[in-house]
């Protein structure tokens, strides 16, 4: 087997980079490092631990327009859209430095005078991350910054997709004076590496967002250690308009939430269930909006979607669009592809589907891509059986301006994050994550920093 990774541009096809893909020895190697190098990481004190995190986000964003090309290059997404995404991924950082300094334990009352206990924080021990390909910086400083900040040692294994930009983050760590040992990277098989973490006896917390299937495979597999995981899994966004929305917002929110990363987001918004009195309005104002944006090459000025990743998930997306047509779906807009298999680029233009139902395969299936099926309710409640009706439940958005309308699908809807006339919910001091099959933990805000700490209580006795 080979021992690089290619890396391609998915917007041409052309070949960025060859990099080397970690034996299993260096693995190896990487693993015993990060542990051995816990104990001192974990009680070098808080501040310190701070004062470090925020050096590396100073130094992120003195990179900003390096890392963003490179992130454009090897991701497909609009130059915006990465410039974007190197900022997100700072605000992590800058986050979990603050959190460094707020780990808290606690003093319980004791039932005797002779008696003291004790509740304290300590860091779990060596943290295992591997990352997807949809968000490269992200996705690895939202598990590196509130790793780190707890006190653990951390190792990642980045997409191969999109190896660049994560390495050279963490290159970008060593500069800003995180020890070596403390942050490390490995590239490879996603299989051949996930194993080797989840069998490790020096990793103690295995970190991971992907896809359900492989999620649940690292889940069973971190069983025979017991080691903890938080899992960041598929979704599969329900997208609410009621009768009384703003319409006008609502479209404009969908086009944002549903052709981010030309729809690569596990919280696109995939399913659009749109009251039957104002379905007409909302999907004119919808196809008039989403018209509008520019399909091409990221690196190109006002670009809005770029390709998507690689030919498998473009054959999934024309299928479901198959199946949607076959099934009776009408094609409002879109419907169309630029594509090149010889050059292995493939981009699909925003696509707008109406009359959608149930049987279709896009009801059930996670879309991955700029296609947006739109589908009707009358009564509340059936819009919040459609909605729920998945095994998934990351995040879901509705629209409304009657507060009991909002109230009620809040408190209804099976789904960790929830925007109300909000399609961009995410941000570092919010606890991102999903119910059901979408996830297991937290992260960001002050959530996603317990996942890095063990609980240890002590009780001192005969006072
Ligand atoms: P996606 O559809 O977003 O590529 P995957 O779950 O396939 O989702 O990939 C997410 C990350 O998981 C990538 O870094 C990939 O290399 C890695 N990966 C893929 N298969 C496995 C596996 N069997 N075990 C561990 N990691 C894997």
């Amino acid at each position: 087997m080979a021992n690089t990774i290619t890396v391609k541009n998915p917007a041409t096809g052309e070949v960025i980079k060859e990099i080397k893909k970690f034996s299993q020895e260096e693995v190896e190697t990487a693993l015993r490092k990060g542990f051995d190098y816990f104990p001192k990481w974990a009680k070098t004190n808080a501040h310190k631990r701070s004062e470090l995190l925020n050096n590396w986000a100073v130094k992120v964003r003195e990179n900003k327009a390096e890392l963003a090309k490179m992130m454009t290059m090897e991701n497909g997404k609009p130059l915006k859209e990465s410039y974007g995404e190197v900022e997100y991924a700072a605000s992590y950082i800058d986050w979990y430095a603050e959190e460094a300094k707020r780990i808290y334990g606690r003093m319980i009352p004791a039932n005797t005078e002779t008696k003291r206990i004790i509740i304290s924080k300590q860091p779990v021990g060596l943290v295992a991350a591997i990352t997807p390909w949809n968000f490269p910086a992200a996705m690895m400083t939202r598990k590196a910054a509130p790793a780190l900040a707890a006190g653990c040692t951390f190792i990642v294994k980045p997409a191969s997709e999109t190896p660049l930009t994560g390495i050279r983050m963490i290159e970008l760590a060593h500069e800003a004076g995180i020890p070596k040992d403390a942050i490390q990277y490995v590239t490879g098989s996603g299989k051949e590496i996930g194993d080797l973490f989840t069998d490790s006896k020096y990793v103690r917390k295995i970190t991971f967002t992907g896809s359900t299937s492989v999620g649940k495979q690292l889940i069973k597999n971190s069983a025979n250690t017991v080691k903890h995981v938080t899992m960041e899994l598929g979704g599969h966004a329900p997208l609410i308009v009621a009768k009384d929305a703003d319409v006008e917002l609502a479209a404009k929110e969908t086009v944002t939430t549903k052709f981010r990363n030309a729809g690569q987001t596990c919280v696109c918004a995939n399913r659009v269930i749109v009251h039957e009195d104002i379905v007409d309005e909302f999907a004119e104002k919808f196809v008039q909006f989403a018209k509008q944006l520019k399909i091409g090459n990221g690196l190109d000025k006002g670009v809005d979607i770029g390709p998507i990743i690689n030919k498998s998930s473009y054959e999934k997306i024309v299928d479901q669009i198959t199946d949607a047509k076959k099934k009776g779906a009408d094609v409002l807009l879109g419907d169309q592809f630029d594509t090149d298999e010889e050059k292995d680029y493939y981009f699909v233009h925003p696509t707008i589907l109406n009359n959608v139902n149930e049987d279709m395969d896009i009801m059930h299936e996670e879309t991955f891509g700029p296609v947006a099926p739109i589908t009707v309710f009358k009564e509340l409640d059936e819009a919040v059986k459609l909605a729920n009706n998945s095994p998934y439940g990351l995040a879901a958005y509705f629209f409304t301006n009657d507060y009991r309308t909002g109230i009620y699908l809040h408190e209804h809807l099976e789904y960790g994050i929830i925007g109300w006339n909000d399609g961009g919910p995410s941000a570092a001091h919010a606890p991102f994550g999903g119910m059901k099959e979408s996830g297991l933990g937290r992260e960001g805000g002050l959530e996603g920093i317990e996942p890095y700490l063990e609980t240890k209580y002590l009780s001192i006795g005969n006072l």
